[in-house]
């Protein structure tokens, strides 16, 4: 059995991971690449998607779902195993990630067209289009967690994940050996989901790395310091822009507000959801109470549903989305992109970023290369859609935020182990994180770490 990592190798976007068995290939996610990674996504696959009999996909972030439809343009025909959670997430991601390129795309050569900037092709067509997501969409077969599936030689079964609704770990049975891949890890005692689930042995393990350098904040205070940055920016007149991924964070955070709109310190506050796919998003996890905790199935069951309370506005139509800006009184936005590199939010932030009594708050994590990056490194001034702007706006961070597991959760999640893995690969990570959390490993237990560079193969013995 060979491993060959073609994504997510020494940074966290493009997600893909392929396993090559003796004329069975199959791959893990196949996600896009962002911020300064972008340019990759064009550049192919690094192998021949139509040699793939199967594509097993962690969960619905496009930075692990995004060139599924690329790939099947390219030629990949085999099923793409999810959670059905994932599978209905993925048809808005999807669809939203096709949108957008075409949006880019038609920017861009109006762009030449309005400064005859014929030498500088800026334009490039859109990876894929939504008819070719609507083909990959009908490549995804359903797989609850815990039920055994075999493809292959290999028999496939998910756990939950606890990072966003329908995550899963991957645990790869060939025979004895156990090859198992974490997807991304979630925190535990975050709301609406339950904790990842524990891994009892492994052979090898693919593992994240994101925040491998880094502990969160505590998942119990956060909801009180949120309350504190909408309060103290409310009472100076401005608004609280929260820049954040459709799925997982927006609805952990109408979580925490549902608590105070209901019981009064931000009753009548308006709170917008302005983002199309957030509101789809919002809807599909209506949908999935199969995988909540016992926490929020007690909320539904007392007749309290997180996801709605007095004061907040799902917004879909661009027109909805105008008219928040002629609001008078302090509001809270929630918008996508999460990392300001693009969707609505980059409208909130021309209107507000000026603004010396507004607050941005980020919840999420912000890639390098990213304009979230930049304003969260304290750039004085920003560029949006040809705009140049002063940065007047306070700019917060709530890493409690994060769907992912920090240093220290990550390290607990194996100390879990009975029959720990011999062989550790760390992916998932700016390499400084990936090099830290390598360090600890090694530091507690006794195993190979191996930091494999994008494009390398390992065989597995
Ligand atoms: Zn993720
Ligand atoms: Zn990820």
């Amino acid at each position: 059995m060979r491993l060959g990592f073609y994504g997510a190798a020494g940074g966290v976007t493009g997600s893909h991971t392929v396993i090559d068995l003796e004329g069975f290939r199959i791959g893990v996610d196949a996600g896009l690449f962002q911020g300064s990674e972008m340019d990759q996504n064009k550049a192919g696959f690094g192998h021949d998607p139509r040699s793939l009999n199967a594509l097993l996909l962690t969960h619905a972030h496009v930075d692990h779902s995004g060139r599924i439809p690329q790939l099947v343009k390219e030629g990949f025909s085999g099923p793409v195993l999810s959670t059905s959670a994932t599978l209905d997430l993925c048809e808005v991601m999807l669809k939203d990630s096709a949108h957008l390129m075409q949006e880019a795309s038609d920017h861009a050569s109006d762009h030449e067209r309005r400064h005859r900037d014929w030498k500088h092709n800026r334009s490039t067509p859109p990876l894929y289009t939504e008819k070719d997501v609507v083909r990959a969409l009908g490549q995804f077969k359903p797989l609850d967690y815990g039920k055994e599936k075999s493809v292959g030689e290999l028999s496939v079964k998910f756990k939950d994940a606890g990072h966003i609704l329908g995550s899963a770990i991957v645990e790869l049975c060939l025979g004895k050996k156990k090859l198992v891949f974490s997807g991304d890890l979630g925190r535990p005692g975050s709301p609406f989901l339950r904790d990842p689930e524990k891994v009892d042995e492994a052979d090898w393990l693919v593992l994240e790395s994101t925040y491998g350098d880094k502990d969160h904040g505590n998942i119990a205070d956060r909801a009180e310091k949120l309350l504190a940055i909408i309060l103290e920016t409310l009472e100076g007149g401005g608004n609280i822009i929260i820049p954040s991924f459709a799925i997982g964070r927006t609805q952990e955070i109408l979580y925490e507000l549902n608590f105070y709109a209901e019981t009064g310190k931000l009753k009548g506050v308006k709170c917008f959801v302005d983002s199309p796919m957030a509101v789809s998003a919002t809807e599909i996890y209506g949908r999935h109470p199969e995988c909540f905790d016992e926490e929020t199935l007690g909320l539904l069951r007392s007749g309290d549903d997180p996801l709605e309370f007095p004061g907040i506005q799902y917004t879909r139509s661009r027109d909805e989305s105008k008219a928040i800006n002629d609001l008078r009184e302090p509001h809270i936005v929630i918008s996508a992109g999460g990392m300001c590199t693009g969707g609505r939010v980059l409208h909130h932030l021309i209107q507000n970023i000026e603004r010396n009594n507004c607050t941005l708050l980020f919840v999420g994590y912000q890639a390098e290369g990213t304009l979230g990056r930049r304003l969260l490194d304290g750039a004085g001034s920003i560029k949006i859609m040809d705009k140049q702007l002063d940065v007047r706006a306070r700019i917060e961070s709530l890493d409690a935020f994060s769907a992912h597991a920090g240093r220290g959760e990550i390290l607990k999640w194996l100390r879990a182990f009975k029959k720990f893995p011999g062989q550790i690969f760390l992916n998932h990570g700016e390499l400084n994180a990936t090099h830290a959390l390598a360090e600890a490993i090694r530091s507690e237990f006794d195993s190979v770490i191996i930091i494999p560079k994008a494009g390398q193969r390992f065989t597995l013995e």
